[in-house]
């Protein structure tokens, strides 16, 4: 919980300093290196967001080629993250002509900012559902997070991640769209046309998701994760809809906010998965049931992480309880799933 609701990135002062001397991340002898990109087909690639330990997680960015730069969805939350992205473009010589934002959880955007100093002219693509949270939830949870770091009790790398998200909610201008997605439809980025699709009321108030026909990629955000569905700001009933949106497509991949690439049939299993944890959150049946049932049918999944692992155990067990204090959603959906 509050995985990525509450919190993180870290080094943000020192971060412009490493990008305009287009240093390879090593500011800081404790950070993790940059991850590597992957080529995923001709002109899309997946930069991967890793959760490690202590660590809050990033999201994976996707990159697809426009016609005068790149097309970047999703920035990450740590700054090594982002540093990933830069030095791609850097290194293929291609501006980032275009943001993408397939949510407005930090582990998806902290990078925004950074990227948009960089590349003034890179207008951001997403949906609304971010101002709600700059008016309305962040004041608070700003003061919280301050108060937890004041409090001295974490440790450096939770510490860092705390402060990194305070500088994320603080700032918030880079998070908001340029480029509002408020339906469904064919959006032309940087000279391409892409099909855009807006989920409400799913994983956030708003998700925005890609299908690329040409490819048959389907870049999903949060509607598809692993270890765990991320179920912070969640209503069911609209990601089961978004879910069944996204099997309409003919994909052949998909590619989640986090974990690796699932074919059309692993999706499916994700999905079936998905639907009988939320219908187990919403049984009587004991958390700790729901959690070996999420775990069991998602080890070939998860592979090569241990089948019964017991971070994502625990996640999903308390996903249940956060799910069950809330009549079946998350405190911050709008939309009640089971009125
Ligand atoms: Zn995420």
């Amino acid at each position: 919980m509050q995985r990525l609701l509450a919190l993180a990135s870290t080094h943000v002062g020192a971060f412009a300093c490493a990008l305009s001397l287009a240093s390879p991340g090593a500011a800081f002898a404790a950070d993790p290196l940059p991850p590597t990109p992957l080529r995923v087909t001709e002109g899309i690639w997946l930069i991967p967001g890793s959760f490690e330990g202590e660590r809050q997680p990033d999201g994976n960015t996707i990159i697809f080629e426009g016609t005068s730069g790149l097309v970047v969805m999703d920035t990450g939350r740590h700054t090594w993250h982002r540093q990933a992205i830069v030095d791609f473009a850097q290194s293929n010589k291609r501006p980032i002509a275009a943001l993408i934002n397939s949510h407005w959880h930090l582990d998806h955007t902290s990078g925004n900012a950074d990227i948009k100093r960089l590349y003034p002219n890179a207008l951001l693509y997403t949906g609304t559902a971010v101002e709600k949270m700059i008016r309305d939830v962040w004041p608070q949870s700003l003061v919280r997070s301050q108060a937890t770091l004041d409090a001295g009790n974490l440790s450096p790398v939770a510490a860092a991640d705390v402060r990194g998200d305070i500088e994320t909610r603080k700032n918030p201008q880079a998070l908001r769209p340029d480029m509002p997605v408020i339906a469904s439809g064919a959006y032309p980025i940087d000279g391409v046309i892409f099909d855009v699709r807006l989920a409400g009321n799913a994983a956030t108030g708003g998700d925005v998701w890609v299908y690329e026909p040409r490819s048959r990629i389907a870049a999903v955000g949060d509607l598809v994760t692993l270890p765990v569905p991320f179920l912070d700001t969640a209503c069911v009933k609209g990601w089961r809809t978004a879910l069944d949106e996204i099997t309409a497509t003919p994909f052949t991949r998909v590619i989640p906010g986090h974990g690796g690439i699932m074919d059309r049939a692993q999706f499916l299993s994700w999905r079936a998965a998905f639907n009988a944890y939320t219908d187990c959150a919403r049984s009587p049946a004991d958390k700790s049931l729901c959690a070996a049932n999420w775990l069991a049918s998602t080890a070939t999944l998860r592979a090569p992480e241990a089948a019964d692992d017991a971070n994502a155990r625990e996640m999903a067990e308390e996903y249940v309880a956060f799910l069950r204090e809330n009549g079946g959603d998350a405190r911050l959906c709008t939309a009640r799933s089971f009125p």
